[in-house]
């Protein structure tokens, strides 16, 4: 899942960015609005989380202008102004949800795993395909209540994969939402996940079909089908 930090405190940017990166995130930052609207033009991004008192455009500026666009994903307002004016206008404005600095770390990941689900209109934290069960909180995979050893990519893939299951996939949209501008992960590198995530998940008969070409589906499991 990818998210977009829109914040000019470099201090606070950096250690929310290692928290998200820590969670299994891609994330990128932009100090400015304007280098926040550039970026969410060129490239999809689940969450963005956006600092109203920026330099330059102001943060409800880029709110609007964010919402112009009917493919933008999930939007947070993190920010120091707390009056009830400001918050009435970032959710009229089209912020999926107001945070108001300081803040604590676990009920802001918090909201960003409730924002993600949302924006991939999945509504329960935990997800179950066929004999495989995943926890979205605590990014753990079972098959029939067995622990699967994933490491944070191979989980990312899976993600990816499971939410768009029964749609086609691009090597192309899996690496965007997987590594943000400066990661180095190729074409190739997917391919490797995908097989090793195709061993580990033999046994729960989770199918990733390559589609010659282009990228991969997840067929929903045969027993899932038959009932
Ligand atoms: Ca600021």
């Amino acid at each position: 899942m990818r998210v977009l930090l829109v914040e000019d405190d470099k201090a606070l940017a950096d250690g929310l960015t290692r928290t998200l990166r820590q969670s299994g995130y891609a994330v990128d930052h932009a100090p400015t609005g304007e280098l926040a609207l550039r970026g969410a033009s060129e490239e999809h991004f689940d969450l963005i989380v956006l600092d109203l008192g920026l330099p330059g455009m102001d943060g409800f500026e880029v709110l609007s202008r964010l919402r112009a666009d009917p493919k933008t994903g999930g939007i947070m307002i993190l920010t120091a102004r707390d009056s009830e004016a400001d918050r009435v206008k970032g959710l009229d404005l089209g912020a999926d949800d107001y945070v108001t600095k300081p803040f604590s770390l676990p009920e802001f990941e918090a909201r960003v795993r409730a924002l993600i689900r949302r924006s991939q209109a999945v509504h329960s934290p935990v997800l179950q395909f066929g004999r495989l069960t995943i926890h979205t909180v605590s990014k753990r995979a079972q098959i029939d209540g067995e622990d699967v050893e994933l490491t944070p990519r191979e989980w990312g893939v899976l993600e990816y994969l499971l939410l768009r299951a029964g749609q086609v996939v691009s090597k192309e949209q899996m690496l965007q939402a997987l590594c943000g501008w400066d990661a180095s992960l190729t074409h190739n590198t997917i391919e490797v996940y995908v097989s090793r995530l195709r061993a580990k998940l033999q046994k729960a008969a989770i199918r990733i079909r390559t589609v010659r070409g282009f990228g991969y589906m997840v067929e929903e499991p045969a027993d899932a089908l038959a009932r």
